[in-house]
């Protein structure tokens, strides 16, 4: 294919920006890649593996004459890089993201554009538990969704440049509201991923006659618990941006767990044998 975007940075060259990068390459998409980060040393590895064709750790000096900005770094350090490009960002560039929430950073990053540039906001819905430029790979998005979240203040071509830089990837792309794509991923994904840190930070800690009760564990508690080897600070963020939403699925959450405990308590069999049937269908139903 003819290439879609001469000059694409991206700011923070790990799993997510890494893997937009790759593929896009694989596509034959894009000209140059200059990478954008913190420590040389993910960016020397992103450059080694032939991720980038550029690196600097200057992101004023690496956003200079791109076409396209795709900023993959934690969401909360999201709008302060916005912030500090925008006054470098080329005429007619786009911004775009890969954040896990999308109010907070939508609203913010659409006020903070210069006039000619624009920003849309995107959530690909792919990811491991590892991190770093290393830990990318070019089919991550083949065959998964990535959800654009466009506002009334969204430039239609820029939106429709952005899902087609996606769609070549191999994504599947829809769009939807900022605070609604926020209350159903506090649900399927925050929520889960609380969940098991708070699962494993409960048994890591819990004290069975002075025994290391982790070293007991086995598939199930790994495959449970596998989320809660994301890179906390990636967490961290996102609980703290997507506050409001994830409050509220917590709450539902200990609402559940609080029926589960009076059933096991009054050992309540039938109740029990419903409660779990009525999860399992759910499960089973999204398989
Ligand atoms: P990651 O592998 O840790 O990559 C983030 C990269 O950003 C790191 O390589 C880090 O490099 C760099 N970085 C961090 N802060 C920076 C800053 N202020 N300025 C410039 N570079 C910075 O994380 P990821 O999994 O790709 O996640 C990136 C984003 O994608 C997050 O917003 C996350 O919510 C979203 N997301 C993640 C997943 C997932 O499953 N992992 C899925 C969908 C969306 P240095 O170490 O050199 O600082």
């Amino acid at each position: 294919m003819s290439v879609m975007i001469e000059r694409l940075a991206i700011i923070g060259v790990g799993l997510i920006g890494g893997s937009l990068a790759r593929a896009l390459r694989d596509a034959g998409a894009v000209k140059t890649v200059v990478g954008i980060g913190r420590s040389r040393a993910n960016l020397d590895e992103a450059l080694a593996l032939g991720i980038c064709d550029e690196v600097t750790q200057d992101a004023v000096q690496g956003v200079q004459g791109a076409q396209m900005v795709f900023i993959s770094v934690p969401v909360c350090s999201i709008p302060s890089v916005v912030k500090e490009i925008a006054p470098a960002l080329s005429p007619g560039c786009i911004v775009t993201d890969g954040g896990s929430v999308k109010a907070a950073i939508v609203e913010s990053c659409e006020a903070l554009m210069p006039k000619g540039c624009f920003f849309v906001g995107g959530h690909p819905i792919a990811g491991t538990e590892h991190s770093g430029a290393a830990a990318s790979f070019a089919t991550l998005y083949r065959g998964k969704r990535c959800i654009l979240t466009p506002t009334a203040a969204t430039a239609t071509a820029a939106l429709e440049l952005v899902a087609r830089m996606w769609r070549l990837t191999g994504a599947e792309v829809c769009s939807m509201e900022p605070g609604h794509h926020d209350r159903i991923f506090a649900e399927i994904s925050h929520l889960p991923h609380v969940v098991a840190y708070a699962l494993v930070h409960a048994v890591g800690t819990a004290d069975v006659e002075g025994e290391n009760v982790l070293s007991y564990t086995a598939g199930g508690f790994r495959d449970f618990t596998r989320i809660a080897s994301s890179d906390p600070a990636m967490w961290r963020d996102i609980a703290v941006m997507n506050r409001t939403a994830l409050l509220k699925s917590i709450d539902g959450f200990s609402s559940s767990l609080a029926h589960l405990r009076s059933l096991i308590e009054q050992s309540e069999s039938d109740g029990l044998a419903e409660f779990f049937t009525i999860a399992k269908r759910f499960r089973d139903g999204i398989l």
